[in-house]
C-alpha cells in the first residue's frame, strides 16, 4: 500500500442515481463514503433530457439537472467525490483495495459497486465514425434533431418499440429493422407501435453498415434469411440493442450473470462479503432512475449494517488509534488527511 493510500468505510464506485443515494444514505450514517465517480460521471441521466417519471418533480426535470442534485446532496452530508476511474480493484483481503486512474490508491471496508449500464451497440462499420451525427442510442436525447426525417431504429425489444414510438414525434417515418420475424418487446409495447401508421418494419434484417460521410444517408442491410443486401436511404439510426452492464473491471472477481450483470445474493450482497452492488449493474428488469436510486439506499443501509456485525462503525478516522486500523492503512502519520485533501482538490478540478 502506497503511504499516501487513503482509507474509507465505504468506498462506492459510480455516480448515478445508485451511487450518489448510496452516498447519501452512508454519508448521513456518519461513515464519510468516498464516490469514485467515474469518467464521465453521472450514467445514463447525464445523457437524457426530460426526466418525467422521477418523483417529486411534477414538471420534470434534465437528467444532468437532477444528477447535480444528486450529487450536492450526498456532500452536503460529508460525501467526497472523486472524478475518476477505478483501474484495478484487489478483493481478495480485506479491507479491499481499489486503485483509479489517476493514481490514486484507496483502501475501503466495504464497496458498493454501482457502475451502471451502457447502450449496446452494433459494431458495425459507419457506426463509430457517425455517432453523434446521425447515430444515437439515446431518442430522448436526440429525437429532436431529427424533425421531418426517415429514421432507422435497430432492435425488436421494448427499448426498440418504445425509442420508434417517441421518434414518431419527430420524424416522417421510422423503420424497424429487426434481425428475427418475431419481436422480443412485450405485447403492449408492440401492438402500440404496430398502430402507429408513421411505424414500418423491415424483418430478418441485420445492418451491415452505417452509410454516409459526416452524417447519416443510410444503412447496408442483409437479409438473414436469404442474405440479400440492399441499402435503405434514412437520415438518421437508433440503436436499441440492449445494455451492457459495466462489470468488465470485476470479471473472475465476482459472479457475474449469463448476461454480465453482477449477480447478488442476499438483496444487495454480492459473492464477496463486504461488496455490494446497487442499480443498472446488477438489474436488468427495471433499469429505472428511481428503482436504482432506491436500490442505493438498500446497499447503503445493507453495508452500514454488515460493517456494524464487524465491528467496523463509524467513519474510518475515528477508528484510527484501533488495532485494527492502524497497521493497515497508517493512520498514524497523518496520510489520511493528506490524501482526503488530495481527493478535495481533484474533485474540484
Ligand atoms: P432486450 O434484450 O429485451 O432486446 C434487445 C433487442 O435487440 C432484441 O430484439 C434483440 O434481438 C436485438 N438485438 C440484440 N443484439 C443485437 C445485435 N447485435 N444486432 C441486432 N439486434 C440485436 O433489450 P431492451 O433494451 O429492449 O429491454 C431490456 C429490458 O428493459 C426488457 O426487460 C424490457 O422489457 C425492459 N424495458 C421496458 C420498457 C417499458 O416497459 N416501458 C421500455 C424499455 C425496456 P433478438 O430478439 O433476436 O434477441
Amino acid at each position: 500500500m502506497k503511504p499516501s493510500a487513503m482509507h474509507t468505510r465505504v468506498a462506492i464506485l459510480g455516480s448515478g442515481p445508485a451511487g450518489l443515494t448510496a452516498a447519501l444514505y452512508t454519508a448521513r450514517a456518519n461513515l464519510r463514503p468516498i464516490v469514485i465517480g467515474g469518467v464521465p460521471a453521472g450514467g445514463q441521466l447525464m445523457i437524457t433530457n426530460e426526466v418525467e417519471n422521477y418523483p417529486g418533480f411534477p414538471e420534470g426535470i434534465q437528467g444532468p439537472d437532477l444528477i447535480d442534485l444528486f450529487r450536492k446532496q450526498a456532500e452536503r452530508f460529508g460525501t467526497r467525490i472523486l472524478d475518476d476511474n477505478v483501474s484495478r480493484l484487489d478483493v481478495t483481503k480485506r479491507p479491499f483495495h481499489l486503485f483509479t486512474a489517476g493514481g490514486t490508491e484507496i483502501v475501503a471496508d466495504a464497496v458498493i459497486v454501482a457502475t451502471g449500464a451502457q447502450a449496446k451497440w452494433l459494431n458495425v462499420p459507419g457506426e463509430e465514425k457517425l455517432r453523434g451525427h446521425g447515430v444515437s442510442a439515446c431518442a430522448t436525447c436526440d429525437g429532436f434533431f431529427f424533425k421531418g426525417k426517415e429514421l432507422i431504429v435497430a432492435g425488436g425489444g421494448d427499448t426498440a418499440m418504445e425509442e420508434a414510438t417517441f421518434l414518431t414525434k419527430f420524424a416522417s417515418k421510422v423503420t424497424v429493422v429487426h434481425r428475427r420475424d418475431t419481436l422480443r418487446a412485450s405485447r403492449i409495447m408492440s401492438e402500440r407501435a404496430r398502430k402507429n401508421p408513421k411505424i414500418h418494419f423491415l424483418w430478418n434484417s441485420a445492418i451491415e453498415e452505417v452509410l454516409g460521410e459526416g452524417s447519416v444517408t443510410g444503412v447496408r442491410v442483409r437479409d438473414t434469411r436469404t442474405g440479400e443486401v440492399r441499402v435503405v436511404p434514412c437520415g438518421g439510426v437508433f440503436v436499441a440493442i440492449g445494455h451492457e452492464p459495466t462489470t468488465a473491471l470485476f470479471r473472475g472477481m465476482l459472479e457475474l450473470d449469463a448476461t454480465g450483470y453482477l449477480k447478488t445474493t442476499e438483496h444487495t450482497r454480492t459473492t464477496v462479503p463486504g461488496l455490494f452492488a446497487a442499480g443498472d449493474v446488477q438489474d436488468h428488469r427495471y433499469r429505472q432512475a428511481v428503482t436504482a436510486a432506491g436500490m442505493g439506499c438498500m446497499a447503503a443501509i445493507d453495508t452500514e449494517r454488515w460493517l456494524a456485525e464487524e465491528g467496523l462503525e463509524g467513519p474510518a478516522e475515528e477508528g484510527a488509534g484501533s488495532p485494527a486500523t492502524v497497521p493497515e492503512h497508517g493512520a498514524s502519520d497523518g496520510s489520511i488527511s493528506r490524501a482526503k485533501s488530495a481527493v478535495a482538490s481533484e474533485a474540484k478540478g
